[in-house]
């Protein structure tokens, strides 16, 4: 019995080799190949030339009326000529360097060649010819994309081969129910006319069929890990209502209604049966930390640990320091656990976690470590969520005892890309700042504006702000960030010097050091601080109302975002200015984007728009799938649809047991286990 599983040395002509070649595409199976698509078509249908513009991409089908003529120049040039009947017309057609289509060239054959129509010569320059004699075997335009093992025409041909002799076992996986509503094709329809087009139109509804397939699928897997994980036991928080609202109100300041909404929702999954799987999303300065703080009371009120994981010791430093202050006179006792503690603080720090003593512990990934273990582990808390792999999560997500999960994160994800990405997450939304923040006013000077620009931030020095400057950057290069960094601290210490003082960080420079500059510029002492990005300037110093950032046009528009989400922390009025002389229309993009919002999420679609759903967060970490035809930016309606219907024939009981779903349900067993995320 032939299986879409079977693997494609099954067809002709496949031995050991060509396994190995199809092998660098990613197909195994013969299910592969058939869904390796074509990555665009060629406009084969013939056009009428008596209508075309000059120098319009023309297809035009004729019959071959004269011999070949072949002049060569030098070595590789070449130009192969031969005149060719359309319709009424004899017109010219010429090759440039394809002295090998010359044998192909014979009086009287019928052949579709595409190229640019020059109308005053009645003639196309054309780059490519298909043989159109057999309509069976005529080219559909199809490209594929294909790599150095293995040539476009040899692919074509294993996909041909693969379609005639699977094309029986095609299941469809769509519910019939969702075919019809939609009006999608059945399965084998589909790759039948996503490979071998009649048409265009054809290609083009084939193509909608698979994008919603595609998301569909994805969704429903997504999905159904999310209802498996809330099917897992959790712990009920039962955390102290009374108390958790003392706490609130010992804040200092009202919650914003955002905070509130978001509070609510953390709570409820608290005191949930199941694991909390949450993300918190709001830009820098949204008040993300205070709700983190009102979740971890929460959980110590009801006797449970607490763990907050910061993807660097500065931060996680930081954190520690601001929620000691925050907890200060409650029953929360807060330990710091990083890498730099000798091995018998490390040791003294582990026993006092192990009994309890210690319920609330902050680190880095020293946090998961496998000699750390809690008394009781109710909930975990992670920062700049997109820094850590998932794994690294799951760790610390298996370390307690199903702790509740919350993850944050600052830099805000376009809601389309959230769905697609965490879409087994539930997910919260800051997305209101607290009352009373002045909007940071963002300018894009020239390069050669720096005095200017000096000028500018020396007057507000002078008002008592203090400013940050973010060197240049050099991608791939430590080294020269460093040198780049202390050039530039050198020549703007001469050029402040004696009124102001000026400090630098950068990436080798030891913790220490790191630390000393930090407090001198968090105590006022110093006033303008330089340094690289590679060091995260995630202090909170309200009284800093200038980023400077130098070559802004070589940094992407979400590290921008956060950088700017440095100042603008304190009453005063903030300016970020970006020195950029960009070379490149997206570059130009990147800073009129940043001139005209402060909004985090406005800023994270454009990012999505020029830079692809596939990049915006880096690599396979993300969580972000390659899908073969759907593009969630273009494709977003749909994407919303499927995710929808995903949701509601979860919902539906018992359609895993009907006749017709079962190559669904087939499918997602086969898939269970490989997540998005692997
Ligand atoms: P995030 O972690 O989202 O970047 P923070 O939690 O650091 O933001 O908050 C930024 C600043 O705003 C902090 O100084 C915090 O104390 C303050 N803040 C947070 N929420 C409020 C609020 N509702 N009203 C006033 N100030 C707030
Ligand atoms: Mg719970």
């Amino acid at each position: 019995m032939k299986s879409l599983q079977d693997s494609v040395a099954e067809l002709k002509g496949v031995g050991p080799k060509r396994v190995a070649d199809l092998a660098t595409l990613g197909i195994d199976t013969i299910e592969d190949l058939l869904s390796y698509y074509p990555t665009r078509y060629d406009d084969v249908t013939p056009v009428d030339l008596t209508t075309a513009k000059d120098r319009q991409k023309v297809t035009v089908e004729g019959e071959i009326v004269s011999e070949p003529l072949l002049s060569r120049f030098g070595y590789r040039r070449s130009r192969l000529a031969f005149r060719m009947q359309v319709g009424q017309q004899v017109i010219m057609v010429t090759f440039f360097n394809q002295a090998y289509l010359e044998k192909k060239v014979e009086l009287g054959k019928t052949v579709t060649v595409l190229g640019k129509w020059d109308a005053q010569r009645m003639q196309v320059t054309a780059n490519k010819m298909i043989e159109s004699a057999d309509p069976d075997k005529k080219d559909s335009g199809a490209i594929y994309s294909v790599n150095k093992h293995i040539k476009q025409s040899t692919l074509k041909s294993l996909i041909k081969q693969a379609y005639d002799d699977y094309q029986n076992v095609i299941p469809t996986l769509l519910p019939k129910a969702l075919r019809d509503h939609y009006r999608l094709m059945d399965r084998r329809e589909m790759i039948k006319d996503l490979h071998f087009p009649a048409n265009s139109s054809l290609a083009q509804a084939a193509r909608r069929t698979a994008t919603y397939e595609e998301f569909f699928l994805f969704q429903l897997r997504l999905q159904s890990i999310r209802q498996a994980n809330r099917q897992k036991d959790g712990n009920k928080i039962l955390y102290r209502n009374d108390e958790l609202k003392d706490f609130i109100s010992s804040i200092g300041f009202e919650l914003t209604g955002a905070q509130k909404r978001v509070v609510n929702e953390i709570c409820r999954d608290l005191r949930a049966p199941y694991q909390m799987n949450r993300l918190l999303q709001g830009d820098v300065g949204s008040g993300k930390t205070i709700v983190a703080a009102i979740a971890i009371f929460a959980a110590i009120s009801a006797g449970y640990q607490a763990a907050l994981m910061a993807p660097t010791e500065i931060l996680a430093a930081q954190h520690a320091e601001k929620l000691a202050k925050v907890f200060d006179g409650t029953y929360v006792q807060v330990g710091l656990l990083t890498g730099s503690l000798t091995k018998k603080q490390h040791n003294q720090l582990n026993t006092a976690i192990k009994r309890g003593d210690i319920n609330l512990i902050i680190g880095t990934h020293a946090l998961i470590q496998d000699d750390v273990e809690y008394a009781n582990l109710g909930l975990v808390i992670t920062d700049e969520q997109h820094r850590f792999g998932v794994n690294q999560r799951q760790t610390l997500r298996e370390k307690g005892n199903n702790p509740d999960v919350l993850a944050m994160t600052a830099t805000p994800i376009p809601r389309t890309l959230a769905i697609t990405a965490y879409g087994e997450m539930d997910v919260s939304i800051i997305d209101e700042l607290p009352a009373g923040r002045k909007p940071i006013e963002t300018r894009w000077l020239k390069v050669n504006q720096q005095s200017e620009a000096l000028h500018f931030l020396t007057d507000q020095l002078a008002e008592g702000a203090q400013a940050y400057i973010v060197s240049p950057l050099i991608e791939e290069s430590e080294a020269l960030d460093v040198q780049n960094a202390t050039d530039l601290y050198n020549e703007l210490d001469k050029y402040f010097e004696p009124k102001y003082k000026v400090g630098l960080l950068h990436g080798r420079m030891t913790a220490d050091e790191k630390d000393a500059v930090m407090h001198e510029f968090q105590a006022g002492n110093v006033q303008v601080l330089v340094s690289t990005t590679v060091i995260e300037v995630g202090v909170d110093n309200p009284n800093a109302t200038v980023m400077m950032i130098y070559n802004a046009d070589r940094f992407g528009l979400a590290q921008l975002h956060q950088l700017r989400g440095r100042v603008g922390r304190g009453d005063r009025q903030s300016y970020c200015l970006l020195l950029a002389d960009p070379k490149t229309d997206e570059g130009k993009e990147r800073m009129t984007t940043m001139v005209s919002t402060n909004d985090g999420f406005v800023v994270a679609q454009k990012d999505m728009e020029l830079r692809g759903a596939g990049d915006i967060l880096g690599n396979k970490q993300s969580g972000v799938p390659d899908f073969k035809v759907g593009d969630p930016v273009g494709d977003l309606k749909i994407l919303q649809i499927a995710r929808s219907d995903a949701a509601s024939l979860l919902q539906t009981p018992h359609w895993d047991e009907e006749d017709d779903n079962q190559p669904l349900v087939l499918y997602l067993q086969r898939h269970q286990l490989e997540t998005h995320f692997d």
